[in-house]
């Protein structure tokens, strides 16, 4: 038996659960967890925003830690390996899958959401979800850069943003964190982020970025007018509003694209022939992320361009008190802080 913290009805407290320890099948891997992020949407689905199928389910979908066993079929890790957790499960087969494009897999689940995930003792996927993780890279950086980092930089990919090219980044959350690091390990020339938070503008300064406080003035504006009016190469909209996802188109230069992260159901409005035809610019929707995209992510936070500082993480136990409590405090934070459940003490 083993240890985890379970969903057991939406709307709900986790709670602490001993359940059996998975059996894995020749192509699966059984990990024992060494640290598992705390997300956002896990509080979704612990309050049914997210739809949950079916309970008892172990949440946690950024997860890190040392291979116990592998299948007869696994050949590329081995019981000892620290490795970290793509949390998408895919067929390999599907006509998207076989393009790799394993987002829109037929069958895809996810990992905490569809089966079993890491806030657990153990956790078993396929062994195509495990993905060495270098020495120098703590469990807990591990875990956490598998979701909103592994997603900031399936925008900048999608994107098609390049060394050389400016940036705009709407919001300097979770995802914002990332994608600022990431775009500079890109080699990028200058990087707005534009916030209303006072705190997270002077971050983002701090990190070398372009403060554009939307509070001010207009951020198109002054996007514009720091850029002697031809505007950005690149814009991320990281928050999941109309309002800021048009300040994103609007803030392109030529060939400028806009990439859509955040999530909202409003509708936006564009004037084509002034704003995207006359520029040649894009509007993408980015949703998730590759396998294929996770060994240049784990290389930038190998050699430290993806930095989680101390400062930034919180550390609580396999507790479902201590988990409750984080998930509360996640509804209402406004910092990049990301907390890490320890489950090793390695
Ligand atoms: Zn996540
Ligand atoms: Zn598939």
């Amino acid at each position: 038996m083993m240890r985890a913290v379970q969903l057991t009805e939406i709307g709900k407290a986790l709670k602490d659960a001993d359940v059996p320890v998975p059996q894995i099948g020749s192509s699966d891997v059984l990990i024992r967890v060494a640290a598992a992020g705390i997300c956002h949407s896990d509080v979704h689905y612990r309050d049914g925003i997210s739809k949950i199928e079916h309970l008892p389910l172990t949440l946690g979908h950024e997860i890190a830690g040392r291979v116990e066993e592998v299948g007869s079929n696994v050949a590329h890790v081995s019981a000892g390996d620290r490795v970290c957790v793509h949390y998408l499960v895919h067929c390999g087969t599907c006509e998207f899958c076989v393009r790799g494009l394993e987002q829109f897999c037929r069958s895809g689940q996810m990992i905490g959401k569809h089966r079993d995930g890491g806030y657990a003792e153990f956790i078993k996927v396929p062994g195509a979800n495990a993905f060495p993780l270098p020495d120098e890279i703590p469990f807990e950086v591990g875990a956490i850069m598998m979701c909103s980092s592994a997603t900031a930089l399936h925008a900048l990919n999608k994107a098609r943003f390049k060394a050389g090219e400016s940036i705009a980044i709407f919001g300097f959350g979770g995802l914002g964190f990332s994608a600022l690091q990431l775009a500079r390990a890109f080699d990028c020339e200058d990087v707005y982020v534009v916030e209303i938070n006072p705190a997270k503008l002077a971050s983002a300064a701090s990190m070398g970025a372009i403060a554009i406080d939307a509070r001010s003035a207009d951020p198109v504006e002054q996007i514009k007018e720091a850029t002697a009016g031809t505007g950005v190469d690149v814009a991320l909209e990281l928050i999941g509003s109309a309002k800021t996802m048009r300040q994103a188109v609007l803030c392109l230069g030529p060939l400028g694209r806009a990439a859509l992260v955040g999530l909202t159901a409003e509708s936006m409005s564009i004037r084509p022939y002034t704003e995207l035809i006359n520029k040649e610019a894009e509007i993408i929707g980015v949703s998730d992320h590759l396998a294929t995209e996770l060994p240049a992510l784990i290389e930038f936070a190998c050699s430290g361009k993806l930095r989680f500082p101390q400062e930034t993480l919180r550390v609580v136990d396999l507790d479902a008190a201590q988990i409750n409590a984080a998930l509360d405090a996640l509804q209402d934070s406004i910092d990049h802080v990301r907390t890490v459940i320890k489950v090793t003490s390695e």
